[in-house]
C-alpha cells in the first residue's frame, strides 16, 4: 500500500497563483489529488508530479473526499459552486477564497440548504510560503468537520488556526488583518515619496523605517487593551498634537506634489474625534470616529 492510500483524497478547484500552491502541498504531502481551473492549460507541473486534472469541475468534485475552492472571489466561487450542489453533498467543501464575512455566511447559507458540511478559510501569507511551519491560514464553521479534516488542512501550513463556529470569522480576522496591512503598505509608499521628493533614496531611509517598526508589538498589545476598555490614556501625546503633526505632514507633501487623499482621510477621522471631546485623549480614541462614520 502505497502512503498516498491512507492520506485524504482532495480536490482544488482554481489554478490562480493560490490553487497552485495549494494543490502543490498536497500533492507534497502525499494527498490523492484532482485539479479543474476554467481555463485549460494550467497546472501542467502538478499533473508531472501526479495531480489528476479534470476537464469539468463536476469530476473534480466527485473524485474526493475534500473539496479546497480558491479562486477570484465569492461571486466567482458561488457561480461554479452553484451546479454542483448534488456533487458537493457528503463531501467537505473547504472555500479559501477572499471576501467579505457576509459572502461567507451567504455560502454557508447556501451549504446548509444542500447538506454540504463546509468550512471558510483565509490564507494570510503569500504562495511561496504555503506548505511551511509559517503558513497562517484561518478556519471557521462547525467544529466536528474541521476535526475531522485537521490534518489534511494543516498540511497547507503549520499556524492553522480555528476560529470559532461562525462561517464569517475567517473573513473576519482577514479582513482586518489585512486592513491593518493595506494601510500600514499604502503609509510606507507615501514615505518615501516624500522624502524621495527632496532627493532622499529608499535605502537610505530603509533603516529608519525598520527601527520604526521596533515599537509596533507594543502598540499593539496597548491598543488591544485599550480599545477592549474604551480608555485611551493621552498624556504623554494627547490628539490636538497628533492632528498638527498629520497637518504638517499634509502640508509638505502638498508643496511636493504629492497624493494626501490617504492623510487627509487620517486627518478627517482625527478632527472628528477631536470635536467628539476627545482631544486630550491618545491615538486609540480615533476609533470612537471611525464607528459609525455612515
Ligand atoms: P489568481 O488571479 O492567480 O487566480 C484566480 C483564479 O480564479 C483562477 O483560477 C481563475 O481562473 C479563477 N477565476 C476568475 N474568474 C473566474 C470565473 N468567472 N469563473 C471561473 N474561474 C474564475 O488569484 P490567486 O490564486 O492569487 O488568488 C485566489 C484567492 O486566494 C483570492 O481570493 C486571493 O485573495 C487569495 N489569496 C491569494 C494570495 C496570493 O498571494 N496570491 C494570498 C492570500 C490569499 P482562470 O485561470 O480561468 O482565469
Amino acid at each position: 500500500m502505497t502512503n498516498q492510500q491512507h492520506k485524504t483524497s482532495v480536490t482544488v478547484l482554481g489554478l490562480g497563483a493560490m490553487g497552485q500552491a495549494l494543490a502543490g502541498a498536497f500533492l507534497g504531502a502525499g494527498h490523492p489529488t484532482t485539479v479543474w481551473n476554467r481555463t485549460p492549460g494550467k497546472g501542467d507541473d502538478l499533473v508531472a508530479r501526479g495531480a489528476t486534472r479534470t476537464a469539468t469541475a463536476a469530476e473534480a468534485v466527485r473524485a474526493s473526499d475534500v473539496v479546497v475552492v480558491c479562486l477570484y472571489d465569492y461571486a466567482v466561487s458561488q457561480a461554479v459552486l452553484d451546479p454542483l450542489a448534488a456533487d458537493l453533498s457528503g463531501r467537505a467543501l473547504v472555500n479559501l477564497t477572499s471576501d467579505t464575512p457576509e459572502r461567507s455566511r451567504e455560502a454557508a447559507a447556501w451549504a446548509a440548504g444542500h447538506g454540504i458540511d463546509y468550512l471558510d478559510g483565509a490564507i494570510l501569507v503569500p504562495v511561496t510560503v504555503i506548505g511551511t511551519a509559517d503558513a497562517l491560514l484561518f478556519h471557521s464553521g462547525p467544529r466536528p468537520v474541521f476535526e475531522r479534516h485537521e490534518s489534511t488542512l494543516r498540511v497547507l501550513g503549520g499556524n492553522t488556526v480555528y476560529l470559532g463556529e461562525d462561517h464569517g470569522l475567517a473573513a473576519v480576522y482577514d479582513n482586518a488583518l489585512l486592513d491593518f496591512f493595506w494601510t500600514s503598505m499604502s503609509g510606507l509608499v507615501h514615505a518615501f515619496a516624500l522624502a524621495g521628493a527632496d532627493g532622499v533614496k529608499g535605502a537610505e531611509l530603509a533603516p529608519y523605517m525598520s527601527a520604526l517598526l521596533s515599537i509596533f508589538p507594543e502598540a499593539v498589545e496597548s491598543t488591544a487593551v485599550e480599545v477592549d476598555s474604551g480608555v485611551y490614556p493621552g498624556e504623554q501625546a494627547p490628539l490636538v498634537t497628533e492632528a498638527a503633526n498629520v497637518d504638517h505632514i499634509i502640508h509638505a507633501s502638498e508643496h511636493r506634489g504629492l497624493d494626501v487623499g490617504a492623510l487627509s482621510g487620517i486627518k478627517a477621522v482625527l478632527d472628528r474625534a477631536i470635536a467628539k471631546g476627545h482631544g486630550a485623549d491618545g491615538w486609540t480614541a480615533t476609533i470612537e470616529a471611525v464607528r459609525g462614520a455612515r
